[in-house]
This record gives C-alpha cells, sequence and structure tokens, in this order.
C-alpha cells in the first residue's frame, strides 16, 4: 500500500513539475565556442534531463563493462574453494575410515587448490600419521605454529608425537605453550599436571594443580591426593637441602589432605623420631592406621617402640589394632607376632577368624607354621603350603592401569609410567607395558584429539 501511494507520489509530483516547466515563459541563451545558442525553458529543461540519462547509462555501461573480468576471477576462485573443500572432506573421510592412500592422494589435492592452510596443514599431518609418516606429520605440525589459527592444534600434534616417544622434557615446554596458547582447555591442565610430576618440578605441579582446581577440571577428592603428593615430594626436595621445619610442615600438610599416605607417614615418623617426638609419632601411625591397613604401618609402629621380646613385639601391635582388633589385616599381623611369639593358642584363635574367609597365600603359609611349630603336624603344614599355591595372592602394590606388581610404592608406575597408580591391593592379574605417551594420551580429553592426530 505505502509503496502504491509512493509511486502515485512519484508521477503526480512528475507531471506537476513537467506542467510547471511547459507553461513558463522565457528562453535560455547560452554563448558556447562562439555559437549561440537559444531555446524556450521547456526545451532546455528537456535537454537537460536527457543528458543526465544518457550519462547515468553510459557510466552504467561502462561500470558493467569493466567489472566483468574481476567476475570472471571471482567465479573461477569459488569453483577452485568448492573443489578444494570438496577434497578436504573426502580427504577427513580417508582418514576416519583408515583409508591412507585415499587421504595421501586428497591431502596432495587439497595443497593446489584453494583451502585455508590449517585446514590443509591439518589433513596433510594426519594422511601422513595414517601412513606412519612421523616425519611428515611433524613437519606439517611444525608448520602449524606459525599460523595464530593453527598454533594450538600444531602444538598439539607435537606433544602427542613426544609423548609417544618418550621426550618427556620436550613435551613438558609443548605442553606448557599448549597452556600459554589456551589455558581454557580442559587437557592441557590436567595433561600439564603428570607431566610436571613426571618431570619432578614439583612448584610448577603445584601452581598448575591450583590452576585446574580454580578451573573446576579436578575434583576435590583427586585435588587433595594429588596435592598430597606434591606436598611430600616438596618435603623430600627441602630435606635433602637441609630444611628439616620445612619438610616437617609439608608433609604434615600432605598427611593431613591424605591420610594414610604411607610414604608420607613413613617420612614423618622418622622426622618425629629424629627429633625424639615418639608419641607424636605414635599417634601420627595410628591415625594412619584407622584409613589404610598396611603391614608397613605396623612396622613403624613397632620401630617407634623397639620391643626388645616377640611378647612385646606382640603387645605392641595389640595396642595399634585395639580400636579393630577383628579386622583381618589386624588378625594376619598379630598372628604372625603371637606365633613368633610361641603363642600357639593366641595364633589359632586369630587366624582362626579369617581362615573361612578366601584364604590368602600369607594366611596359608601362617597356618603351615602354625601347624608345624604348634603340634609339628608335617602334614598338615604340607596341605596348607599347597593350598597357599593355590589361593589368591596377598595385597601387592598394583597398578591400577596396567596391572604392574612392584614391590615397593613408586609414584610413577615402573611398567606404564602412569603417576600414582600403585595402589594396595590382591589383584593378582599382570600385564605386559603400554608406552608412557599412550598412558597420557588414553587419559582425559586429549585422547580424543589424540586419536584424531593418530
Ligand atoms: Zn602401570
Amino acid at each position: 500500500m505505502l509503496r502504491i501511494l509512493i509511486f502515485f507520489g512519484v508521477v503526480f509530483t512528475t507531471a506537476f513539475v513537467a506542467v510547471w516547466i511547459a507553461e513558463q515563459s522565457g528562453h535560455v541563451r547560452m554563448i558556447w565556442g562562439g555559437y549561440l545558442v537559444e531555446a524556450s525553458v521547456a526545451v532546455f529543461f528537456g535537454l537537460a534531463i536527457v543528458a543526465v540519462v544518457s550519462s547515468t547509462l553510459v557510466f552504467e555501461l561502462t561500470r558493467i563493462i569493466l567489472s566483468i573480468p574481476k567476475k570472471l576471477f571471482k567465479g573461477r576462485k569459488a569453483r577452485a574453494q568448492a573443489r578444494g573443500y570438496r577434497a578436504l572432506m573426502r580427504g577427513m573421510v580417508a582418514v576416519a575410515a583408515g583409508d591412507a592412500n585415499a587421504a595421501k592422494r586428497e591431502a596432495r589435492r587439497v595443497e593446489a587448490l584453494d583451502v585455508a592452510r590449517p585446514l590443509r596443514l591439518l589433513l596433510s599431518a594426519q594422511s601422513s600419521l595414517l601412513a606412519g609418516d612421523e616425519s611428515g606429520a611433524h613437519e606439517s605440525f611444525q608448520s602449524m605454529l606459525s599460523d595464530p589459527e593453527s598454533a594450538f592444534l600444531g602444538v598439539r600434534g607435537l606433544l602427542v608425537q613426544a609423548l609417544r616417544n618418550g621426550e618427556i622434557e620436550r613435551s613438558i615446554d609443548l605442553a606448557r605453550e599448549a597452556y600459554r596458547l589456551n589455558p581454557d582447555a580442559d587437557w592441557v591442565l590436567s595433561n600439564l599436571i603428570e607431566l610436571e610430576i613426571r618431570g619432578r618440578n614439583w612448584l610448577e605441579a603445584e601452581k598448575v594443580l591450583l590452576a585446574a582446581q580454580r578451573r573446576k577440571i579436578i575434583d576435590s577428592f583427586d585435588f587433595r591426593k594429588r596435592l598430597a603428593l606434591i606436598l611430600f615430594y616438596q618435603a623430600t626436595s627441602v630435606l635433602e637441602e637441609g630444611s628439616r621445619k620445612r619438610a616437617e610442615r609439608l608433609v604434615f600438610r600432605a598427611i593431613r589432605l591424605r591420610p594414610g599416605f604411607l610414604p608420607a607417614v613413613r617420612l614423618a615418623v622418622d622426622l618425629l623420631l629424629d627429633s625424639d617426638r615418639g608419641r607424636r609419632a605414635k599417634l601420627l601411625v595410628r591415625e594412619a592406621w584407622e584409613v589404610e591397613r598396611h603391614p608397613e604401618l605396623a612396622e613403624l609402629y613397632v620401630k617407634i617402640f623397639e620391643p626388645e621380646t616377640s611378647l612385646d613385639r606382640l603387645r605392641v601391635l595389640e595396642t595399634l589394632v585395639v580400636s579393630n582388633p577383628d579386622d583381618p589385616e589386624a588378625l594376619l599381623i598379630t598372628s604372625d607376632a603371637a606365633l613368633n611369639a610361641s603363642l600357639w593358642g593366641a595364633a589359632r584363635e586369630k587366624l582362626g577368624k579369617v581362615v573361612d574367609v578366601q584364604p590368602d597365600r600369607r594366611l596359608c603359609r601362617l597356618m603351615a607354621r602354625l601347624e608345624q611349630l604348634e603340634h609339628g603336624n608335617e602334614d598338615a603344614a604340607r596341605q596348607w603350603l599347597l593350598k597357599a599355591t593355590k589361593a589368591k595372592d596377598q595385597p601387592q602394590w598394583c597398578c591400577g592401569v596396567c596391572s604392574y606388581v612392584s614391590p615397593t610404592w613408586t609414584v610413577q608406575c615402573p611398567s606404564c609410567q602412569a603417576i600414582d597408580a600403585l595402589h594396595w591391593t590382591s589383584i593378582q592379574k599382570q600385564s605386559t607395558s603400554s608406552s608412557q605417551g599412550a598412558q597420557l594420551l588414553e587419559k582425559g580429553p586429549i585422547g580424543s584429539i589424540g586419536a584424531i592426530i593418530k
């Protein structure tokens, strides 16, 4: 409706102006180059309008003719881009399908077409990795670093390669660079924590862990566990530098965060005993025992008391387990001590309480000793030793990632290099190691991109 009104408005105005011009009297006289041009006002306006319209038409025609080459170029570019992105898509599909030859072919095709450089490099890297060409992939990731849009992905690709090759120092540098480029990426922080720990960079590890906590990418339990581990190692470092007070503060913080953390309790007990604070050491071990029933805690407790006889040793251990005397671990430890003290009745009573509950090797061996020592019953002892060979294994330090069994606790699994993965458990399964790079790649978000890059 509005358009119709405007149209009629324009028509009426034009007609009105035309009539007004036609009604004007007088002449327009112009001297141009020695000629006298004379015309009525109406004719003059008519000629002026014709001149304006003609000029406009000539201008538009010229503009259209001049823009033809540009349009032709744009069309060619658009077609080349479309070809490039089709080749890129085919290349990505080939990578996803594991077709290394097709991926390489499309990557070469994309090189010659108009495709954004980061995408071109990404396809090139992926197709190289798929074909097992690590150096080609490395070159592509390295090239990505020069472009701000692809630098983060390039760093990630190089990090994945460095981890696979077990280059921890380089991995740490790359992870730090990734953190600088994109501190918001969860995988960066979670992997940087592990890497700083692997590199024994305890102060840096603590900083990164606190950053992870601020960003809420680590739950409270894992945070406390990791921080306790870091503080314990900070304590050992400062102790080596001769700062005992600082070491004490750090190790007690670690124990508060992770009660029953055996290496920290061991260190704290040593520090306390060195400064004649046996009472505090006893309390510390008793508190740890409430959380972690580990034979080494019992040995630590005995060490504080320094009992002179086997009977004294048994009495000491009974004070440790006084709050949970029927706990299987408590019964095994005290029955062993009772056997050493030649208290056969006490030993049999204690072992009798656990013998029906899936006896493990240690229990079978204790029963064999009891039968041999109390009654000299060699047959019964042999039977128990035979049972021991078939019984489930006693608790050991076992890696939760690769099931490797270690004789002692270590921060890093000797087999798969996983951090803080050894647990005191009776799992028997042992497996061969996997590469340390794979351990990090399989965990968390790095795995997803790792899978793309692989
Ligand atoms: Zn392991």
